[in-house]
């Protein structure tokens, strides 16, 4: 009798590999040097680089599957992103990779002393769901450009974009030096079993400290590109109007789930009214009058995230509701949403929102505002909307964040000089054009003293009186 179909052993899906499988191969073409020439690193980006164009239409399925992107949001913020990120990065190798000359002291004359570049080894991305497919990617181009093997850990949260990645990166980049291991908890925690030379981690801090503690085990160095509350300081000089679009903008694109986005809004005095009014035109501007009907704004990611955030809505001291509130849990849907006159210590002021939900919070000055902000763990990003250069400047100097932005929320992650990451409680280390080469590179310390002369001797023992002589002038 024939088996079968579903229990043909040839025809069912082979089983994953073990984590420790994995990475043992991974190990094994780092050790066989395969990684290392910048042919190799080359041809992975052009590799990843046709991938992303060539696939464009199925990863903006995927990604309207999983968060319900526009096509236009998914090339710009995920897919393009990642093409803009490997253009930057092959224009620039080269000379990111050419050693440096350093000067050498003339006591150690002759010799000659350089900086090169060599890679970690095989690095761990594990990255989060908000971004599933940018937030996988950008970092993999750095790790390639260095020259590393890594394994992909894609967000269990986006499963259509980790099922996406998984099926189509091993057939477009070399299988044996990147793969994706797709899962949750328990699959992230085996891999975190594993030996790797870094680990770089998108998320949140509660898992951060996970990775963190994990990674110490074997003093393995690590990136947390984490999150927090972006506040966005806007004063009474500023043209209300404009501030407003772009908050608005960068507070609800991908539906308020974007790490960098605007989380509350600290307005200076009268501000706060203006500012009220712009955001509601801004948002009818942008989405409609009813917001659920635009093919532009997304949806929250899961049930679980979509309670969490009816219920900040819901808590004490949430203020007055200017516009929103309108939510569907059965399609995930919640409305951009403005919340003015909201107490500091509100729960929506707590924690990091992370959904459609913009508090403002009313300051009478900008030292007011200053001291808001110090007094709470350091942003990723904070936000200035103020015509005052005076005002620039003391935001510049009295507070501490990952980025520091006036005039527009989320666009420094695209300026590719930029370093990317966090501060404190925002994050450890960084990334994005040479910086991602900083991070997925030992820059190691080389000293080449001919022995054909050995002025050193005056330093060897016995130290004799005329040696401590000669020493004292030239050391
Ligand atoms: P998430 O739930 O997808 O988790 C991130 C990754 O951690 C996933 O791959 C997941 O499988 C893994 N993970 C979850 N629990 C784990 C555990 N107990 N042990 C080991 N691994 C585990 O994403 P998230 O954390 O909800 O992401 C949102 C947060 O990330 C927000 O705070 C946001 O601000 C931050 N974020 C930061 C950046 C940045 O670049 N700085 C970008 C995007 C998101």
């Amino acid at each position: 009798m024939p088996t079968p179909l579903s229990k043909n052993p040839d025809l069912a899906p082979l089983p994953a590999p073990a984590p420790d499988e994995t990475v043992a191969r991974l190990r094994a073409a780092f050790a066989a040097g395969r990684t290392r020439p910048l042919s190799w690193r080359k041809a992975q980006l052009r590799s990843l680089r046709a991938l992303l164009t060539e696939r464009q239409t199925e990863f903006a399925a995927a990604l309207h599957a999983d968060l319900g992107k526009s096509a236009t949001e998914a090339r710009l913020t995920e897919t393009g992103f990642v093409v803009h990120e490997i253009d930057h990065t092959l224009r620039h190798l080269d000379r990111w990779l050419r050693p440096r000359r350093v000067p050498v002291p003339l006591s150690l004359a002759p010799a000659r002393a350089r900086t090169v570049r060599e890679p970690l080894g095989t690095v761990l991305i594990i990255s989060p769901w908000n971004y599933p497919s940018m937030l996988a990617l950008a970092p993999l181009v750095g790790a390639l450009a260095a020259g590393n093997c890594a394994v992909i850990k894609p967000s269990e949260l986006a499963p259509a974009t980790s099922a996406l990645l998984a099926e189509l990166l091993p057939r477009a980049l070399d299988p044996e030096a990147v793969a994706v291991v797709e899962g949750g908890v328990p699959e992230t925690t085996a891999l975190l079993e594993q030996h790797f030379d870094h680990i770089f981690y998108t998320g949140n801090g509660t898992v951060g400290r996970v990775v963190m503690a994990a990674a110490a085990r074997r003093l393995t160095p690590v990136t947390l590109e984490l999150g927090g509350k972006s506040p966005a300081v806007v004063e009474p000089g500023a043209d209300l109007a404009t501030a407003a679009r772009r908050i608005a903008w960068g507070k609800f694109l991908n539906a308020g789930q974007s790490c960098t986005a605007p989380d509350y809004v600290l307005a200076i005095g009268e501000a706060a009214d203006g500012i009220e009014r712009h955001l509601t035109d801004a948002i009818r501007e942008m989405y409609g009058t009813e917001p659920s009907a635009s093919a532009d704004y997304g949806r929250v990611v899961n049930g679980r995230h979509f309670d969490r955030l009816l219920g900040l809505l819901d808590g004490d001291g949430g203020g007055r509701l200017v516009t929103g509130g309108e939510h569907d849990r059965a399609t995930r849907y919640l409305a951009p949403t403005v919340l003015a006159d909201v107490d500091p210590d509100a729960p929506v002021m707590r924690e990091e929102i992370f959904g459609p939900i913009l508090p403002i919070v009313r300051v009478p000055d900008l030292d007011a505002a200053i001291a808001f902000i110090t007094a709470r763990d350091k942003p990723l990003a904070l936000y200035g909307f103020t015509a005052s250069r005076h005002s620039k400047r003391r935001l510049a100097a009295e507070t501490s964040s990952g980025a520091l932005a006036f005039g527009v929320p989320n666009a420094h992650l695209t300026v590719p000089g930029l370093p990317f990451g966090g501060v404190g409680e925002s994050g450890l280390g960084r990334y994005h054009g040479a910086h991602s080469l900083d991070t997925f590179s030992h820059t190691k310390a080389v000293l080449d003293k001919p022995l054909l002369l050995d002025p050193l001797r005056v330093v060897y023992p016995p130290h004799t009186p005329w040696k401590d002589r000669l020493l004292r002038r030239i050391l």
